[in-house]
């Protein structure tokens, strides 16, 4: 008896999860992929658990590819919503935090692949570096965009904002300084 439970509870979470997609890519939709640092370096921080080879990345690009994923930009996605477009095309949102000197590599592959990416920059540390790893410059910022690829605004700090401050005014100024840099 208390196989055939165990059985039945089996079942039903393989169900589950196919249900739910946990096996595959949907098939329809816009899939929006967060990456961070792109590199087999370890840095002993936090961001090691954020990183993924340069191999592994295009992998997963030359994958996407072959499904059929095209990529889209961040002001495409009103016009898809409106349209509904999402409901017939397969689009994938690529998506890079931070701003690590690596994604200038990530990029070359993107653009190998067709795809176009939103890089994310933390202001205060171009050309700096940040959890041991080294950052994008400016003129690896502007490579960025002759690659095709769009910058957008990760705050001029990397701080927790809600942890740094209960101020609104001292988060709007982070924001703020991030997004006038860029
Ligand atoms: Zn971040």
């Amino acid at each position: 008896m208390l196989i055939l439970i165990i059985l039945l509870f089996g079942l039903g979470f393989i169900a589950f999860l196919l249900r739910y997609n946990f096996f595959r890519l949907p098939k329809k939709g816009i899939v929006v992929l967060l990456y961070h640092s792109v590199d087999n370096v370890k840095t002993q921080t936090n961001l090691d658990k954020f990183t993924i080879g340069l191999d592994s990345f295009e992998k997963q690009m030359r994958l996407l590819k072959k499904l059929g994923y095209q990529s889209i930009k961040a002001n495409q996605i009103q016009y898809i919503l409106d349209n509904q477009l999402y409901k017939k095309n397969k689009y994938i949102f690529l998506t890079f935090d931070d701003g690590y000197k690596n994604n200038l590599d990530a990029a070359k592959i993107l653009k190998k692949y067709g795809f176009s990416a939103i890089f994310f920059i933390s202001t205060a540390y171009i050309g700096k570096s940040l959890d041991n790893a080294a950052m994008l410059d400016e003129n690896d910022i502007k490579e960025l965009v002759r690659l095709g690829m769009e910058i957008g605004s990760h705050a001029h700090f990397h701080v927790k904002l809600f942890r740094k401050s209960s101020n609104y005014l001292d988060l709007y100024l982070i924001l703020t300084r991030g997004r006038s840099r860029i």
